[in-house]
């Protein structure tokens, strides 16, 4: 790969979870409904993804490792316009040039699949195989072309504890989709397909916990918010185990944190936190898109409204329990 696309690449992927936040958001786009994810080394060695979603054309597997290549969007002009996780074109060019890239996809009226083996960002070699519908993406030896990066990997809990995170955030926001997460052939994370966002969470934090669970919903003018809270008897000493999502798409946010903090202020004790998931959902233009789409940050047009909305929604899901 030009020197260009591999500073391209570092930009997107600097760790192994960002490869699986891209393989996983793929995955997603693509309707699957069960996404297998397996690990060796916290994702240094190997990470691959198994989906059985729509999968990709043979003629345009050898495409979809190219800079620019997105099946999504003809005009990215707004992020928050656009129904699919990706629409950059470039999440599989970069992963690509920085590992050893082994793809295999079979679409539905094809009676077998196709895969291609890239190194480097060069296709090896491709050719027809007999697999199941969906997709397979390997990615082995990460940044083995890129030393620097390689030497910046955390130790191998701290790595594992960021893909663990990026699974639980995403896992939130589609609470119908099965993910299974293996690491070194054990089971890390099973959440089968779930009725809704508390039986999901009782999957993620625990049926105690999901059975406390309070939950309401706000809206004033066009923004709607959905919040989740767990009473201050789950509460937490960290801000960790707050997940925010605008559009349905993940988002930090210290304002937000803010928002809860503030919130909380006069009625828990100093310190503690609370588990919360909250959905804003709001038309695009009430969004600043003048943010980078891989930071995942927002800036919202009308904070204050967000921020009282939010603190009704917070309050009145404690409501009875304060
Ligand atoms: P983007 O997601 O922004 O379009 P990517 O580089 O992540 O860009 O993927 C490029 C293209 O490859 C996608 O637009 C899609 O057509 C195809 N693709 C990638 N992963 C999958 C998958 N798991 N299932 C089906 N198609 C996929
Ligand atoms: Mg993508």
């Amino acid at each position: 790969p030009s020197l260009i696309n591999l500073i391209a690449a570092g930009e997107v992927i600097e760790r192994p979870a960002a490869v699986v936040k891209e393989l996983l958001e793929n995955a997603l786009d693509a309707q699957a409904q069960h996404i297998k994810i397996q690990l060796k080394k916290a994702g240094k060695a190997l990470i691959k993804v198994e989906d059985n979603g729509m999968g990709i054309l043979p003629e345009d597997l050898p495409l979809v490792i190219q800079r620019y290549t997105t099946s999504k969007i003809s005009e990215p002009e707004d992020l928050f316009h656009i129904h699919t996780l990706g629409f950059r074109g470039e999440a599989l060019a970069s992963i690509a040039g920085i590992s050893k890239l082994h793809l295999a996809s079979r679409v539905p009226n094809y009676p077998w699949g196709k895969e291609i083996l890239v190194i480097g960002g060069e296709i090896k070699e491709e050719r027809e195989i007999g697999m199941p519908i969906g997709t397979m993406v390997e990615v082995k030896d990460l940044f083995f072309n890129t030393p620097v990066r390689l030497k910046f990997l955390k130790k191998d809990a701290t790595e594992l504890g960021h893909i663990y995170e990026t699974i639980v955030r995403l896992g939130l926001a589609h609470s119908q989709v099965h993910f299974l997460l293996k690491s070194e052939n054990r089971i890390l994370l099973n959440l089968p397909p779930a009725n809704n966002l508390v039986e999901r969470i009782s999957q993620i934090f625990g049926l105690k916990l999901a059975q406390k669970l309070k939950q309401r919903e706000e809206e004033k003018n066009d923004i709607k918010i959905k919040c989740f809270i767990a009473p201050l008897e789950f509460s937490r000493p960290t801000t960790r185990d707050m997940y925010f999502y605008v559009n349905n798409r993940w988002i930090r946010s210290p304002f937000l944190n803010q928002v809860v903090y503030k919130t909380l202020e006069d009625i828990w004790p100093k310190g503690r936190y609370p588990l919360l998931v909250v959905f804003i959902q709001l038309p695009p233009e009430e969004i600043d898109v003048n943010v980078h789409p891989t930071k995942q940050e927002v800036r919202f047009k009308e904070p204050y409204i967000v921020q009282e909305v939010l603190g009704i929604a917070i309050k009145q899901a404690l409501g009875e329990s304060l």
